[in-house]
C-alpha cells in the first residue's frame, strides 16, 4: 500500500477535488493514506484569501479525519510555494497550524518581469538564452529555497520543464544543471529533508517522473534514502495517477521503504 504525500483540494485555487471525494477514492483504490497539502503561495500573501484558505483546508482535512481516520491515514498539511517571495509569510502560515507535513516548491521565479508562476507564463517568443537563465535561476531558487527554508518535502525538482519542454517545445539541456541539481540533493540530504517523486505527468501506458530517473539515480548514489511518492492530484480520478509506476520504479532500483510525515515527523513505511 503507498502514502500519497501530495494532493490538492477544493481550498487550493487550482483545485477542485472535494477532500471526501478524495477520501473515497483512495479507499476505492487501496491507498494506505493520503496528505491534503493545499496551496500556499507567498506571491500572493498580500491577498486575504491565501491564508484564510488554508485555515479552511486545515478544519476540513481535521473533520475529515474524524470521519475516515479507523480506515486512512489523513496527513493536513500545506504546500509552500516560493517561500522566497515572502518568508514571513511563509512562517505565519506554518506556525498558524499544527501542520503533519510542509511541501517545499516553486513555481515562479525570480526572473524580472517574469516573476509570476510558470504554469500561467507565455514562453511562446523566448529564444534559448532566455530559457538557460531562466533555468538557471529557478536552480538557484530551489537551492536557497532548499538550504534556508523551513519544510519537510522538496518538490518535484524539475517541474518548469513540464511547461517550457512539455507545452512549449523549448530544448533544455537537462545535463548543463547537473552541478546546480547536485547541490540541491546535496543540501536536501544534509538537512535530512525527504525527496519527492512527483508523478502528476504519468500516463497509464508511459510513466514520466518528476525529476527523471537519472537525477533519482544521482540522489541515491549520492546517499539520500529519504523517498515519497506524490501524484500532485487537483481532482479524485487523477489521486492515484502513477503511483504505482513509482513505486515498481523505485523498487526496480532497490528502494524498499519510503517516507510520509505526521506531526511533521517522519514516518517509514515498505513498499
Ligand atoms: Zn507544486
Ligand atoms: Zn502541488
Amino acid at each position: 500500500m503507498l502514502f500519497n504525500i501530495h494532493t490538492h483540494s477544493e481550498h487550493s485555487h487550482d483545485a477542485q477535488a472535494k477532500l471526501d471525494d478524495l477520501c473515497e477514492q483512495a479507499l476505492k483504490e487501496g491507498l494506505l493514506g493520503f496528505a491534503v497539502t493545499d496551496h500556499c503561495d507567498c506571491e500572493c500573501a498580500a491577498d486575504p484569501k491565501a491564508f484564510t484558505s488554508l485555515l479552511d483546508s486545515w478544519d476540513d482535512c481535521r473533520r475529515a479525519k474524524a470521519l475516515y481516520g479507523d480506515r486512512l491515514t489523513l496527513a493536513c498539511g500545506v504546500e509552500i510555494g516560493e517561500a522566497l517571495y515572502d518568508p514571513a509569510f511563509a512562517r505565519r502560515v506554518i506556525e498558524a497550524r499544527p501542520w503533519d507535513v510542509v511541501l517545499g516548491s516553486v513555481h515562479a521565479v525570480r526572473v524580472p518581469g517574469w516573476e509570476a508562476p510558470f504554469s500561467i507564463m507565455d514562453f511562446t517568443d523566448c529564444g534559448e538564452a532566455f530559457i538557460r537563465d531562466y533555468m538557471r535561476q529557478y536552480f538557484d531558487d530551489l537551492y536557497e529555497m532548499a538550504s534556508t527554508e523551513d519544510y519537510d518535502v522538496l518538490c518535484h525538482l524539475t517541474v518548469p520543464l513540464r511547461y517550457l519542454c512539455g507545452k512549449y517545445g523549448k530544448r533544455v539541456e537537462i545535463e548543463g544543471y547537473y552541478p546546480a541539481i547536485e547541490e540541491i540533493l546535496r543540501v536536501c540530504i544534509a538537512r535530512d529533508k525527504t525527496f519527492e517523486i512527483n508523478t502528476s505527468g504519468c500516463a497509464p501506458d508511459a510513466p514520466h517522473f518528476i525529476p527523471d530517473e537519472a537525477i533519482l539515480d544521482k540522489y541515491l548514489a549520492m546517499g539520500g534514502r529519504n523517498l515519497t511518492v506524490g501524484s500532485d492530484a487537483h481532482v479524485a480520478e487523477r489521486l492515484t495517477n502513477g503511483l504505482e509506476q513509482a513505486a515498481e520504479m523505485l523498487r526496480s532500483k532497490g528502494v524498499t521503504v519510503l517516507t510520509y510525515y505526521l506531526n511533521r515527523r517522519p514516518v517509514k513505511y515498505t513498499i
